[in-house]
């Protein structure tokens, strides 16, 4: 637990771990396995308030489940000793490890070192090496310590101090019922210098080798409740590996997470199950992990050596920005053009006025022409456009906003497809939703050989 200027606290902490270990495996989702569960506490009232994010819960979770350990609760307190102290005892009693980060600066709102003692039902007593080190601290900043500082350096009695190799304030592992609770500082960076120099390696070695592995399958084309119809029995509560899924802008994404003795083991389930939800998703779904629909579209574009351009209307270069987000764009991303007005798609992409005049610039007609248009005069394989009412404004009864056409235009022919998303999800959501749909019906195309005038989901 401790560098070599705190031998004390390494001591002290294989105790507080050694004595108690078997405890630490709650009963509970991961019970069968082994596995520890716990709760992760942020304190302040910053953070209640609303005026900060709390990045840290969501950062131990993950680095958590690294180790085999599940999160299964977050909560936020103020600062307000007494709420502290009540959100400590009752994550204590339910989960065999409490992460808690926040308020153990030395200003008087920093109230996590009183509400630990009350929560182990110790009294506060000084950690004279946790002394030294705030006086260290201040030393070699060449500044006088403030009387304020040396509330930093107090610990409930029979707790012990996690050095903190980038602050003054020192962590606290102390002991409350069952369970044993580690607080850190609040500030991120300290936080994450103290997890990783000294908490993981000990939590890892209490849960012995044991890891959590996440995959995640993404797909598009199909609503989140189809999507979970596919994958019906695999999202039943309880069952090993769980299986959840998330949906942003109509991409819908299939979580697994998998336990298991090892990381290989882990990793060995994730990918069988993984590949369970691939084949159920089929062709819906077009990458894994961090891709987004842009790079997939980029790798299979790369595959097969095809060029690309583009003419937007609604999107106003989302769709460009997309296509070049990826580094090495230059190789299938010709170019592109922003046809907002109706003079433009007729000089830049070839629309006849007569054709503007006729359908409306929001029509399958134009939005056809565009991706003709587009594709020949930057002598691409294929042509991408859309064309659309982002809103809030410029709808009409027959050309509501939120209805946009997309289409792909190659040598044989070309797709469109008409779109109506829902207006009250806003033109960002909008404009983001009509790249998202022309680029599945491109990767489609050329990873499904997608048939020329077929109607099939985009
Ligand atoms: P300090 O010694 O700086 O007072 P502390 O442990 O008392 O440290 P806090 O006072 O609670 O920590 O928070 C210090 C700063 O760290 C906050 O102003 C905020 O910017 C950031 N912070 C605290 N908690 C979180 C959190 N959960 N997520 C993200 N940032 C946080
Ligand atoms: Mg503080």
């Amino acid at each position: 637990m401790a560098a070599a200027s705190h031998p004390v606290v390494l001591t002290i902490s294989v105790v507080l771990w050694g004595c108690h270990r078997v405890t630490y495996l709650n009963a509970g989702d991961g019970a069968m396995f082994g596995f520890m569960r716990s709760e992760i506490i942020s304190i302040g009232t910053e953070l209640t308030a609303g005026m900060t994010l709390d990045t840290n819960a969501a950062w131990l979770a993950r680095r958590l489940s690294a180790v085999g350990i599940a999160a299964v609760r977050h909560v936020t307190v103020s600062d307000d000793r007494d709420s502290i102290r009540d959100a400590v005892v009752r994550a204590a009693a339910r989960a065999g490890v409490v992460l808690v980060t926040g308020g153990l600066g030395p200003t008087a709102d920093d109230l996590t070192r009183e509400a630990l003692a009350d929560a182990a039902g110790r009294p506060l007593v000084v950690d004279e090496p946790s002394l030294t080190h705030v006086r260290g601290y201040f030393q070699r900043i060449e500044r006088e310590m403030p009387e304020a500082n040396r509330r930093q350096a107090y610990l409930p009695e029979g707790a012990v101090a996690i050095e903190n190799p980038l602050g003054t304030a020192p962590g606290v592992v102390v002991r409350v019922g069952g369970s044993v609770v580690y607080a850190m500082p609040g500030v991120p960076l300290e936080m994450r210098a103290m997890y990783e120099r000294s908490v993981e390696p000990e939590l890892a070695a209490q849960s012995g080798g044991a890891a959590m592995v996440t995959r995640t399958v993404h797909s598009f084309g199909a609503s989140e409740a189809r999507v979970a119809e596919l994958i019906e029995d695999l999202m039943v509560p309880g069952r090993e590996p769980t299986v959840g899924i998330t949906a942003c802008d109509a991409v819908i994404s299939v979580r697994v997470i998998a336990r298991g003795a090892t990381r290989d083991e882990a990793e060995t389930v994730a990918e069988a199950e993984a590949g369970v939800v691939r084949d159920r998703l089929g062709s819906l779904v077009f990458g894994a992990e961090g891709e987004t629909l842009g790079q997939a579209v980029a790798r299979v574009l790369c595959e097969r050596g095809l060029t690309v351009a583009t003419a937007e209307s609604c999107t106003g270069g989302l769709l460009a920005k997309h296509l070049t987000d990826v580094s090495g764009s230059s190789a299938y991303y010709l170019g592109g053009f922003v046809t907002y007005g109706n003079e433009a798609k007729s000089e830049l992409t070839g629309v006849p006025a007569s054709m503007i005049a006729e359908h409306g610039a929001v029509s399958e007609a134009v939005g056809v022409c565009m991706a003709e248009g587009c594709r020949v005069r930057l002598g691409a394989d294929l042509g991408l456009s859309t064309t659309g009412i982002a809103g809030p404004t410029g709808g009409t009864a027959d050309k509501p906003v939120g209805l946009v056409y997309v289409a792909l235009a190659t040598a044989s022919g070309t797709i469109a497809r008409r779109l109506l998303v829902n207006s009250e999800l806003g033109r960002g959501v909008i404009r983001q939703r009509s790249c998202n749909a022309v680029l599945n019906l491109l990767r489609r195309y050329v990873i499904w050989d997608l048939e020329i005038g077929t109607d099939g989901g985009v």
